[in-house]
């Protein structure tokens, strides 16, 4: 908070400055200049590409729409547009699925100064160990999809009427997944799955609704192993299994 509030300041020279000097054309709305993680610089619609493209794909990848998962490939596409309109409706804005000023600094307001959305925290994602290491990725990418993971859940908490969601584990290494008896294949070994306690919403109604926002897997009561936690991650493929809520 400290850096943003630092920026008030010399945003006011500038447009002070511009004033002054008579050069700078009057703009309507700056682009988020107070993001607190990465500032968009540029109005994204469909047919743009790029590495700004790809930021907003994380941020959005909690709303692919029932049983989709968003790509973040950098291209901004049909499922993207899609994407954008979906988070501007949940947020009562324009919803052209075009992302702007207003849509960035929404975005901005969701987001901490680490990149994780403002409700989850890298700390919850991984129990394990702190370096994100000794799983079957590198531990940047291991900590990369638990940040995709973090913007899926911080879209299905706001759906859920902005209650909290309970994320009791997330990222294993090899030997933490040993230690608790994971499949050998666990997601967890890959950084985005994660395991949701009951809370305020119940079993049910988690897995039900985590089928909205872009988890390929979804683990809950009646599957093996899972009356306890309601599991979810992403995988190639779809696995959605909890029996007891008509999964
Ligand atoms: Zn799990």
């Amino acid at each position: 908070m400290a850096e943003r509030l630092a920026v008030v300041p010399l945003l006011a020279a500038v447009i002070l400055a511009g004033l002054v000097i008579g050069s700078a054309p009057a703009s309507a709305q700056p682009f988020a200049p107070t993001a607190s993680c990465y500032s968009f610089s540029r109005t994204l619609s469909q047919g743009a590409s790029g590495t700004d493209v790809r930021q907003l794909q994380i941020r959005v990848s909690g709303y692919p729409g029932y049983g989709g998962v968003l790509a973040i490939d950098g291209q901004f596409g049909p499922g993207t547009k899609a994407a954008v309109t979906r988070f501007q409706q949940a947020y009562g804005l324009s919803a052209d699925g075009v992302a702007g000023p207003a849509t960035f600094a929404k975005l901005s307001s969701l987001e901490d100064s680490d990149c994780t959305p403002v409700n989850f925290a890298y700390s919850e994602l991984n129990r394990c160990n702190s370096t994100w290491s000794g799983g079957n990725v590198s531990a940047a990418q291991a900590k990369a999809n638990a940040l995709v993971t973090m913007w899926k859940l911080q879209a299905m908490r706001h759906a859920l009427g902005d209650r909290p969601i309970q994320v009791n584990g997330g990222f294993r290494s090899v030997s933490c997944n040993n230690a608790v008896g994971g499949a050998p294949a666990s997601r967890h070994l890959y950084g985005d799955a994660a395991d949701l306690g009951a809370g305020v919403h119940g079993f049910c109604a988690l897995s039900r609704q985590a089928r909205n926002h872009g988890f390929s897997e979804i683990l809950g009561p009646g599957y093996p192993g899972h009356n306890d936690h309601v599991h979810v991650a992403a995988r190639s493929g779809r696995l959605w299994s909890a029996p007891s809520c008509g999964i």
